[in-house]
C-alpha cells in the first residue's frame, strides 16, 4: 500500500518542509524532492506542494526498539 509519512502530509497540508526531504532537481519556479523517510516524491512551485507518486511508509519496525510492552496473562 502506497502512503507518505507524517511529516510528507504535513508539508502537502500545511507546506512545511521537513528535514528528510532531498532535492533531486531545481527548475525556475519548481523543485523536485525526495522523502528519505518514505521515499515519496514532491513537487513544489508557486501553487503549493503536492504528492507526485506516493511511497511507503510504516509507523515503526516492529522488532526494532521493542517499544511496546507485550501482557503475556
Ligand atoms: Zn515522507
Amino acid at each position: 500500500m502506497e502512503s507518505t509519512c507524517p511529516s510528507c502530509q504535513l508539508l502537502v497540508s500545511q507546506g512545511r518542509p521537513h528535514p528528510h526531504l532531498h532535492t533531486l532537481s531545481t527548475l525556475k519556479d519548481s523543485q523536485l524532492f525526495k522523502c528519505r523517510c518514505c521515499n515519496s516524491y514532491l513537487h513544489r512551485d508557486q501553487s503549493g506542494w503536492e504528492v507526485l507518486s506516493a511511497g511507503h511508509y510504516q509507523d515503526e519496525a516492529p522488532t526494532a526498539t521493542g517499544g511496546r510492552a507485550l501482557k503475556t496473562a
